[in-house]
């Protein structure tokens, strides 16, 4: 069952993006060599209970931390601690905020520092397919067509896209119905409508797509260890096309 939302409950939503722009503003302006993940939490934790609203993922099935920060090899779910950033590293920096009974979801990956020109390239084409997924969000398009523009756009480069982890449904709950793979054939799966509001997630390898959970239970990385790039935002299907409700830079 996917839920669709009224323009009222798109109004919530784009105030808890903003919320959650602005958190992601304030991390980005942090990051440097020598900080911890665990002082980006903090910071990520004050920012969105400020602004009146709750870190989605603290407590979330179990969740320890306010943000994920996945480090380098790490794809997803990296719990933030004492490890300090490097420069040379990337940091991907997953954030949930839940503002008046809804979630807006985004994530982004930053360098730290200098970083080779290969994992630069990584980061760029990433993004560069987040939005021309983002593009694809109309209706009358399908959910495969989301995926086919992420493949089409990370194919040319030979980075993995993974599968094992997809974008979703957002709105009152974090994680809703449908969900979205970053891969397969066009025309395929749902038809979008206004009114749909999804978290479109590609996460890129430099290597392959294979993945591999950690021990402590959240911690995914690529089972080759080289790194990996994830870039989401929160989109709300509209009559007109689209909205990206967690974009910054106003
Ligand atoms: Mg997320
Ligand atoms: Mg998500």
């Amino acid at each position: 069952m996917i839920y669709k939302k009224s323009p009222q409950e798109i109004d919530i939503m784009r105030e808890a993006g903003k919320i959650l722009a602005a958190t992601m503003d304030r991390l980005e302006a942090e990051i440097r060599p020598g900080v911890a993940t665990g002082d980006l939490d903090a910071i990520a934790e004050a920012s969105i209970t400020e602004a009146g609203a709750i870190p989605s993922f603290k407590g979330y099935r179990g969740f320890p931390a306010s943000i994920c920060t996945s480090v380098d090899e790490v794809i997803v779910h990296g719990i933030p601690g004492p490890l300090a950033l490097k420069s040379g590293n990337v940091i991907s920096i997953d954030v949930g905020v839940h503002f008046e009974g809804f979630h807006a979801d985004s994530a982004w990956t930053f360098p730290v520092g200098d970083v080779s020109s290969e994992v630069s390239d990584l980061l760029n084409v990433t993004e560069t397919a987040l939005w021309a997924a983002i593009d694809q969000c109309k209706p009358g398009n399908r959910v495969g067509d989301i995926g086919h523009a992420v493949e089409t756009a990370v194919q040319p480069h030979g980075y993995g896209v993974v599968r094992e982890y997809v974008g979703h449904g957002v709105g009152r709950a974090l994680h809703e119905e449908p969900q979205i793979p970053n891969y397969g054939p066009p025309g395929r799966r749902e038809v979008l409508s206004a009114g749909m509001t999804l978290a479109i997630e590609p996460m890129v390898n430099l290597g392959g797509p294979e993945t591999e959970a950690l021990d402590d239970g959240w911690t995914v990385v690529t089972a080759d260890r080289m790194v990996s790039a994830h870039f989401e935002h929160t989109v709300a299907v509209t009559p007109e096309g689209h909205e990206v409700l967690t974009r910054r830079g106003g």
